[in-house]
């Protein structure tokens, strides 16, 4: 490289971006740091061994050389090693993560900033992860300002933030195992400045337990404690979306940046080569949206419940035969991890029945799919990325939310933002049936349909280069956190 070229990269502001190694925090933290890179920074994207080795199968090596600007780099996530291809286990993941990964995440941080040894921009801030706090050790060490990024919505965050409360209000834990089903967990709560009204069943869910130890509602309270130190919190929503639960979040935390869907701003960076940076721990089947091409507009109700839901063989006869029922057609993405412990195995006379007006594979491209007109519905998990994509492209939703803050999403889709119908978790096929044409040709659709285009307006604008709020906000965040150093 000569000098005037060197010169130029070593003057880059350089930032480290470490996501939660599960797809649901990769997918949005790539996006950032393609955002940041696109915007000047120097970028260097920490993986876990894991991952890395999964996206070198499902995406290929070219996916991961990276450009000059544009470093991935990898650490260890301290559990034994595994070939399988699957999500791991996320309590066990948060435990590793936080006991062992510091040491190697201070080793690759003093190996970037080694002069003699790289040729990259010293480290100038980093961008973590809000599930994985312990990195502020290392920002600390460095004296660089260091941002969390909290992948869930404003609304999950917000009721992690008030665990504590819960804890010391005695709501948390539960007296007795019977609280799961007497109703209990229907008790509304009028305390929690921006979701008045909200019952405990809806509050993310490992308050769910008796065992006051209970491992992950202990260190959500850690990691939200440690978010009060951050430089600043970011947050993939917007605005119009969250408002009340952003301006609650504000009186908690250090400066909360609402700066989403990540996704609709990332597609006004016209550049090739950041494009072909993925992310994608399964391999996408592109045939999907072929078969959508045949379909006509708002017909298909599309079935994906993201990367870490499990249900029972049961559960998935119940949805199988509910969606064969509907006489819908629809586009069914089933994980060959989704029934837990066991193959996903569907009965062969539901295949035969629906051969002609069903699509079944194991992962797609779901922003495209989302956004492809022939979508009229999703049945989803209710993940904060999948409703974020789903808000982005104007489609409904039916909320079958599986754990953490899945169910604050849906009863804010529901109560809220008027743009989703919840599904009982104990899944039968009648109620299925009833919801997805309900979803796809009643009148409450329609209402959803519609409100869910006005969300889809609100949301493009927000993501408006130089003049959306979320794309003013980046800027603003950028100027005031991550260059102020
Ligand atoms: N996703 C995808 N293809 C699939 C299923 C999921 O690309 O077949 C992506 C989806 O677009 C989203 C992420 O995986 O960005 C899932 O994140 P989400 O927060 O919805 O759920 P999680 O997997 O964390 O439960």
């Amino acid at each position: 490289m000569d000098s005037i070229r060197t010169h130029e990269v070593l003057d880059k502001p350089h930032a480290v971006c470490i996501p939660y190694p599960a797809q649901g925090h990769v997918n949005p933290m790539l996006k950032l740091a393609k955002i940041l890179n696109h915007k000047g920074f120097h970028i260097t994207f920490v993986h876990t061994e894991y991952n890395y080795r999964r996206l070198l199968k499902s995406r290929g090596p070219d996916s991961l050389k990276g450009l000059p600007c544009f470093r991935f780099e990898t650490i260890p996530d301290g559990l034994p090693p595994c070939d399988a291809d699957s999500t791991q286990d996320i309590p066990s993941l948060c435990e590793s993560t936080t006991k062992t990964c510091l040491g190697p995440f201070k080793e690759l941080l003093a190996k970037l900033n080694d002069t003699s040894s790289s040729i990259v921009p010293p480290v100038s801030c980093i961008i973590s992860d809000g599930c994985m706090s312990f990195t502020l050790a290392a920002a600390q060490d460095l004296g660089i300002p260091e941002v969390l990024f909290w992948t869930p919505s404003a609304c999950g965050l917000l009721g992690y933030m008030h665990y504590r409360d819960l804890s010391e209000k005695g709501y948390f834990p539960l007296k007795e195992a019977s609280d799961m089903t007497n109703g209990y967990l229907e008790t509304a709560l009028d305390w929690i400045p921006g979701m008045k009204g909200i019952r405990l069943r809806d509050l993310p869910t490992f308050l769910r337990s008796t065992n006051p130890d209970e491992f992950m509602f202990k260190f959500l309270i850690q990691e939200t404690d440690r978010s009060k130190f951050a430089s600043a919190i970011v947050i993939n929503t917007f605005d119009p979306l969250e408002k009340e639960v952003l301006e609650s979040l504000q009186t908690l935390l250090p400066p909360v940046y609402a700066i989403g869907p990540l996704h609709s701003l990332v597609k006004h960076i016209e550049d090739k080569n950041l494009e072909c940076l993925g992310s994608n721990l399964w391999k996408e089947d592109p045939k999907c949206l072929e078969w959508l091409d045949s379909k006509k507009p708002n017909s298909v109700v599309y079935v994906n419940f993201g990367s870490i839901t499990v249900m029972t063989a049961n559960q998935l006869i119940e949805f199988a035969w509910g969606l064969c029922n509907s006489q819908m057609e629809f586009l069914w993405i089933i994980r060959p991890d989704i029934v837990s412990g066991e193959q996903a195995i569907l009965p062969p006379e539901f295949v035969e029945e629906t051969k002609e007006r069903g699509m079944l594979t194991s992962w797609c491209p779901q922003e495209q799919v989302l956004n492809h007109p022939a979508i009229g519905g999703f049945l989803t998990h209710s993940g904060w990325n999948s409703t974020l994509e789903s808000i982005a492209s104007g489609v409904p939703m039916i909320c079958w939310p599986f754990f953490a803050e899945q169910q604050t999403n849906c009863w804010f889709k529901g109560t809220q933002w008027g743009i989703g119908m919840e599904i009982d978790n104990n899944v039968k096929r009648n109620e299925v049936e009833s919801l997805v044409r309900e979803l796809m040709v009643g009148e409450k659709g329609k209402e959803m349909k519609k409100k869910a285009l006005e969300w889809k307006k609100l949301a493009e604008e927000a993501a408006q280069i130089s003049t959306g709020s979320s794309s003013v906000t980046i800027d603003k965040f950028i100027n005031e956190i991550l260059l102020k150093h």
